[in-house]
């Protein structure tokens, strides 16, 4: 006899496992799949986690370098990527077995295996020994999440030709290495290995990178990374790649139509990801897809069939860790018959590069394509005496507000901790508050936060410290 669930999510990322053990805690009988074999989807895996370790030991590797011209001298440094890498997979293993001990503690049933419909009501777990089994469901949770696209016609060896995935485990620091893409994720990589030693390239198709980040902010970020050693090729179109003796020859023609030829060992393909649909038999259950291949599902997260609804990369909106996150507890409590709700205009991105780049809310570019008349209010980090005292003065705060009701609607940072700075303009956002509650709040000196309040003062011109 099937084991029967009220309600299985498939697919054990942060989307999907939030969402279980959420259900779990209102009082469904729940169960969990992951293909993988591990726990915490893309972001715990090869995605967030891996990616902001690598970051931070190699910003710790290149300060280190560097302290000598703060007067602390301490000999040869060396760098041992074997070792690095273990330290990485250490806090990948540490945090994927901490979701399974989550479940666990939840009474979430975890199964290990890939999902897939058999009808609405019927899904069918194949582990990889190909052992089936089969579990009856009243409701179904598609939490399947995105995989990296490449290039048309080109594939990932994930050696020389490398998605993320492949960026995060090289067994050697590329001499040359091209980054295909000037996203977040690329300029990520192109970070830690450019720290770590590489000559990086970034390759992109537009004049801008970080495409619908606010421009002045983006082209600061340029201009950062530019210093700090990474190469630009604007508005190259790459028209083909092909393995070498050396590693790769990338091909690319520039919008005056030259062409240009890059040679390098590695070759990074960030030009963005796409919805994971595959073998779960969508079509025969007949759940809509939109043009993307993203599963549709109206604002409660319900797709075309009454008992499936879909969260996540899978569905429409920024790939995010913690977007799925969101969703995964609305749909949850929308289940259990309460208002899940997810709020898209104060979701913030962040860009783990140093210093960090951090955006919530509305652009001026969009403001200005709205119709919505705003004022600005601007503080550099050069100002903040916290940055200063630090030697981190690189970057400033940006904030948006409505040119009447003062309401904030958006807020861009570049610079030390910026990751961190943006949750008190979430906060604020959230709250519908206006520039000048962020002024009129305390906050504590010497922190870099004061250039959040600075910025919200400047907002109506009465910056104190600029
Ligand atoms: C290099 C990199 C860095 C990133 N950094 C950040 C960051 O700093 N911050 C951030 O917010 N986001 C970041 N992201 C994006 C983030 O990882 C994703 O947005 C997030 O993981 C999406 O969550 P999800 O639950 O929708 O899907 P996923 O995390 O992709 O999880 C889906 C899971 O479903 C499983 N699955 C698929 N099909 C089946 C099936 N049929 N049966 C069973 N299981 C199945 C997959 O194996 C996968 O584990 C990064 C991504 C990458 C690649």
């Amino acid at each position: 006899m099937a084991d029967k669930f009220q309600v299985v999510v498939i697919g054990g990322g942060p989307g999907g496992y939030v969402c279980a053990i959420r259900l779990s805690q209102l009082g469904f009988k729940t169960a969990c799949i992951e293909s993988r074999g591990s726990l915490g989807g893309t972001c715990l895996n090869v995605g967030c986690i891996p990616s902001k370790s690598l970051l931070n030991l190699s910003e710790e590797f290149n300060k280190v370098q560097n302290l000598s011209n703060k007067g602390i001298e301490i000999g040869e440094v060396k760098l041992n990527l074997a070792k690095m890498m273990k330290s990485k997979d250490k806090a990948v293993t540490i945090l994927t077995k901490g979701v399974e001990f989550l479940l666990k503690k939840n009474k979430v049933t975890y199964f290990k295996g890939t999902g897939s419909f058999k009808t609405k009501n019927e899904i069918l777990i194949k582990d990889d020994k190909n052992k089936e089994t089969l579990i009856l469901v009243d409701k179904v949770i598609i939490a399947t999440g995105s995989e990296p696209t490449s290039l048309p016609g080109i594939e990932f060896d994930e050696k020389i030709i490398v998605s993320s995935t492949g960026a995060l485990k090289l067994e050697q620091v590329p001499k040359k290495m091209i980054i295909v893409g000037g996203g977040y994720i690329g300029l990520e990589m192109g970070s830690v290995w450019s720290r770590l030693g590489a000559e990086v390239h970034v390759v992109e198709f537009l004049d801008h990178i970080t495409p619908g980040m606010d421009k002045e902010i983006s082209s600061e970020f340029m201009k950062i990374l530019k210093k700090q050693g990474i190469n630009f090729h604007m508005q190259h179109e790459v028209k083909g790649i092909k393995k070498s003796k050396l590693g790769a020859t990338v091909s690319t023609i520039d919008i005056k139509g030259n062409k240009k030829n890059f040679d390098c060992n590695i070759v990074l393909i960030s030009v963005g990801r796409k919805p994971n649909t595959n073998g779960l038999n969508l079509e025969k259950i007949g759940v809509n897809l939109d043009e993307k291949k993203r599963i549709k599902t109206d604002k409660n997260f319900k797709t075309n069939l009454n008992n499936v609804f879909a969260i996540g990369d899978v569905i429409d909106g920024p790939m995010l860790a913690h977007k799925a996150e969101d969703e995964g507890i609305a749909v949850a409590e929308n289940i259990a018959g309460q208002s899940g709700h997810v709020n898209y205009d104060t979701i913030p991105g962040v860009v783990y590069t140093s210093p960090e780049v951090a955006s919530i809310g509305k652009t001026e570019e969009q403001l200005k394509e709205l119709n919505i008349n705003y004022k600005i209010g601007k503080f550099s980090f050069m100002a903040n005496s916290r940055a200063k005292a630090i030697n981190h003065g690189e970057g400033f705060v940006k904030i948006l507000a409505d040119e009447k009701t003062d309401k904030v609607l958006g807020a861009h940072l570049i610079g030390p901790h910026a990751g961190e700075l943006i949750a008190e303009i979430a906060i604020a956002m959230e709250f519908g508050a206006s520039s000048e509650d962020i002024a009129r709040t305390c906050h504590a000196h010497p922190t870099f936060s004061e250039a959040v309040k600075e910025a919200a003062l400047s907002v109506d011109k009465r910056a104190i410290h600029s």
